[in-house]
Formats: C-alpha cells, sequence, structure tokens
C-alpha cells in the first residue's frame, strides 16, 4: 500500500504525522529554524492532541513507518474479523428467521 493511503487510512482513526521547523525565538540565533522534528497529532474527542516525537532522522522515520504499518495490519485483521462475524450473524440470522417463517399453517 502507499504511503499515502495509509495515511489517509490512519487519519480516519484520527492519527497523523507531520515534520515541522520551529523557530526557538531566541535573539541572534544562528541555527533557526530547528529541525526538522516528527509530531504526531491525535484526535481524542473533540480534541487534537499533539506529540513531539523527536528529530525527524531517518531512524525515527523508519521506525514511525514500520509502527504505522503495524498499525494498519491490526486494522486489516480487525476489520477482516469483524466481516466474518458480521456474516455470520447474517447467516444465523436468516436461518432462524426461515425456520420461524417456515411454519406450515394449520386450520383447528
Ligand atoms: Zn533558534
Amino acid at each position: 500500500m502507499k504511503s499515502r493511503v495509509l495515511r489517509e487510512i490512519l487519519k480516519e482513526y484520527g492519527l497523523d504525522f507531520y515534520v515541522k521547523y520551529v523557530y526557538c525565538g531566541k535573539e541572534k540565533c544562528r541555527s533557526c529554524p530547528h529541525g526538522p522534528y516528527l509530531y504526531a497529532s491525535r484526535r481524542e474527542g473533540g480534541k487534537v492532541k499533539n506529540v513531539y516525537l523527536g528529530k525527524a532522522t531517518a531512524s525515527l522515520l523508519a521506525k514511525k513507518d514500520e509502527i504505522v504499518r503495524k498499525v494498519l495490519e491490526l486494522l486489516m485483521e480487525y476489520e477482516i474479523k469483524n466481516k466474518q462475524i458480521e456474516e455470520e450473524f447474517k447467516k444465523k440470522l436468516s436461518d432462524l428467521l426461515q425456520d420461524l417463517l417456515s411454519q406450515e399453517e394449520h386450520f383447528d
């Protein structure tokens, strides 16, 4: 799966990542802007929480990608199981209703 697609899926679950440069505000700072830094934004209820993850080095970005991949594997596994449960439910429901609706009419 392309990383853009993965990102869109995660966003639906309230998780996103972004890289940012920061101005420290110190007078005469020669290294502004600082960074790049990696952040995660997490939507919880109606609020968005931003979490600093560290300097956006190649290894941190790779670690982030690895975790994102694992999270998506979990989500896919969950959705597959969910679908199976739903199908099982529909089948059982249909069997039960079939049973109920196939009663023969008896007139005493
Ligand atoms: Zn600075």
